[in-house]
């Protein structure tokens, strides 16, 4: 018997597993084909017309081509959209791709004008601050900046939260008022659909790197958007026609990732959570930012938008540049690697590597350094931190 009303938990394990029974398989099966057979002319020609216009694939009707539809993918998409509220999910090969289908479907709909509230991940910023796919730009640095930067040609609010590197937290409610009929892009990446669902407090559209907590190992690249039916429709159209697809294997592979998200997730963040509170106060710090310490959270999201603060954390060494160096070089558990939300704990120098591109007036502090921290023993991280930093 299913349960009336699954938990986040139970959809995480059983999303996008439906109909396995008829072939037999406990788990899905990886379905390589490139083509798909086409039983007549007509039905060909109808299938075709359907998927490359970015609908879905009708009962009955054949998958055409990989570029168009592939049921792995389309499971993977089901279970994330599940986990997020989302009418929809449409998956592609990197959390950029994503982006850039979601910013070209913006210019295509003749709205190339992008808001975008600073801090953001260093690509996300680069890509919108060099206009690479035709959008134009207006940086907003308070949730405050957002309403007047509005234009009749704004096609998309972009943000994210908590924000990379420094861990800001962003009222998602506030912001999506603020956009009014402008819809507003989450990048949820940091906070995965186990601590937040943007859809609930009025986003669009929501943005991850699956290449992060989703997949979780450091193994496999992705990125997908959870929306309404209709973006879904327009983000599908621009990925059939560009191309940016998710492969098959990856798509397996971040399908099993979800099923140990919730489970992970937690398990990181209280670990996270262990560092945080015994790092305060060392004295080569300037501050640890975590959203559960003093000062990190004044608005008051933890608990309200954001259930926990995730296992993303940042600090800042009094020695600046050449201090965060010699620490990042000291490590010896902890490797010096960019990239996030692994089972092993990473660290890396926000100002010289991810946030390279960033305007300097936008960049982070020489001295900070961005740990995610992953499933290792809590004294041995501690220990392996400690160290580094004397
Ligand atoms: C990594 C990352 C991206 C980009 O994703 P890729 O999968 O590397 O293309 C976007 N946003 C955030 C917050 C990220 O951490």
């Amino acid at each position: 018997m299913q349960p009336s009303k699954p938990h986040l938990e139970t959809r995480a394990v059983h999303g996008g597993m439906e109909g396995l029974e008829e072939s037999g398989s406990h788990v899905p099966t990886i379905d390589l084909s490139t083509t798909n057979p086409l039983p007549n002319v007509e039905l060909g020609g109808d299938s075709y017309e359907q998927l490359a216009t970015g609908g879905v694939l009708l009962p009955g009707q054949s998958a055409v081509y990989q570029r168009l539809w592939q049921p792995g993918v389309a499971r993977f998409e089901e279970s994330l959209a599940g986990l997020e509220g989302a009418e929809q999910a449409v998956a592609f090969s990197t959390g950029m791709a994503a982006l850039a289908a979601a910013l070209l479907s913006t210019v295509t709909a003749g709205k190339p004008h992008v808001v975008g509230l600073r801090p953001l991940y260093g690509g996300t910023d680069h890509v919108l601050d060099n206009g690479l796919v035709g959008t134009t730009v207006t940086w907003a640095h308070s949730v405050d900046d957002i309403a007047a930067a509005i234009r009749p040609d704004t096609g998309l609010v972009v943000i994210e939260s908590p924000a990379n590197p420094t861990l800001e937290l962003v009222d998602i409610a506030r912001v999506v008022a603020a956009a009014g009929d402008v819809p507003v892009l989450v990048d949820n990446t940091f906070a995965t659909p186990v601590l937040q669902r943007p859809i609930e407090h009025g986003a669009t559209l929501v943005l991850h790197s699956a290449t992060k907590y989703i997949g979780g190992h450091g193994d496999v690249m992705g990125g997908v958007i959870a929306t309404n039916a209709e973006w879904a429709t327009r983000l599908r159209h621009v990925r059939a026609l560009t191309g940016g697809l998710l492969h098959p294997f990856a798509a397996y592979l971040l399908h099993r990732g979800l099923r140990t998200m919730p489970l992970r997730v937690r398990a990181q963040q209280a670990t996270a959570q262990e560092l945080a509170e015994r790092l305060v106060g060392h004295p080569a710090l300037e501050r640890v930012l975590f959203p559960t310490l003093p000062g990190c959270d004044p608005d008051g999201l933890l608990g309200r938008q954001l259930e926990g603060p995730g296992s993303m954390l940042s600090i800042e060494l009094k020695g600046g540049y050449t201090a965060a160096a010699k620490f990042i070089e000291s490590l010896k558990l902890v490797s010096h690697a960019v990239s996030l939300g692994g089972v092993d704990t990473l660290a890396q120098h926000p100002a010289s590597l991810t946030h390279r591109p960033v305007a300097a007036e936008a960049k982070p502090g020489g001295g900070i350094v961005r740990i995610s921290i992953g499933l290792e023993h809590v004294d041995d991280l501690y220990e392996d931190l400690t160290s580094a930093l004397t």
